[in-house]
């Protein structure tokens, strides 16, 4: 029974590390953004949060911009800054909306190692928000392929 208790208590200890972990990382991110975690659990809807704030991943093909091709912009749905432009989007058939290019200065690129792969993470660089990951296998002249989820995007016609 007593070990039972420390195993508990050791994962309480370790899930609060890694919450505090998290927080300064999204301070790292934006300093000027004064959110806590708490706001954006309370901001966002459950699938949001989990895949702007805790890095998840929509599953393919289940998306509502995988095959939406409308005239007009892509904003975070986080903090509604503008992301894509519709004519940087193209149909990829990877199951996630895809584009060649970002407007500019609007993402953050980080290095990622996780799931024994080595990929570049793509964020919101206004409030750090986590939108999916830059491969460079795209068919058009930047060579580039922004995979992003559906659930990091709010679309506002033009
Ligand atoms: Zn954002």
């Amino acid at each position: 029974m007593l070990n039972f208790n420390h195993i508990i208590y050791f994962i309480l200890i370790l899930t609060s590390l890694t919450c505090t972990s998290q927080v300064h990382k999204t301070d790292a991110i934006n300093p000027s953004e004064k959110m806590t975690e708490q706001d954006w659990k309370n901001k966002l809807t459950p699938e949001q949060y989990r895949i702007l704030r805790e890095k998840g991943t929509e599953y393919p093909n289940t998306g509502e911009y995988n095959l939406h091709f409308e005239k007009g912009n892509y904003h975070c749905s986080g903090c509604d800054a503008i992301l894509f432009k519709s004519t940087q989007k193209f149909e990829s058939d990877c199951g996630w909306p895809s584009f060649d290019d970002a407007v500019k200065d609007a993402i953050e690129y980080k290095l990622d190692k996780s799931h024994f792969m080595i990929r570049t993470e793509i964020l919101c660089k206004n409030c750090g928000g986590h939108l999916g990951h830059l491969f460079n296998d795209g068919p058009t002249a930047t060579g580039e392929r922004f995979c992003v989820n559906s659930v990091s995007l709010k679309f506002k016609k033009e």
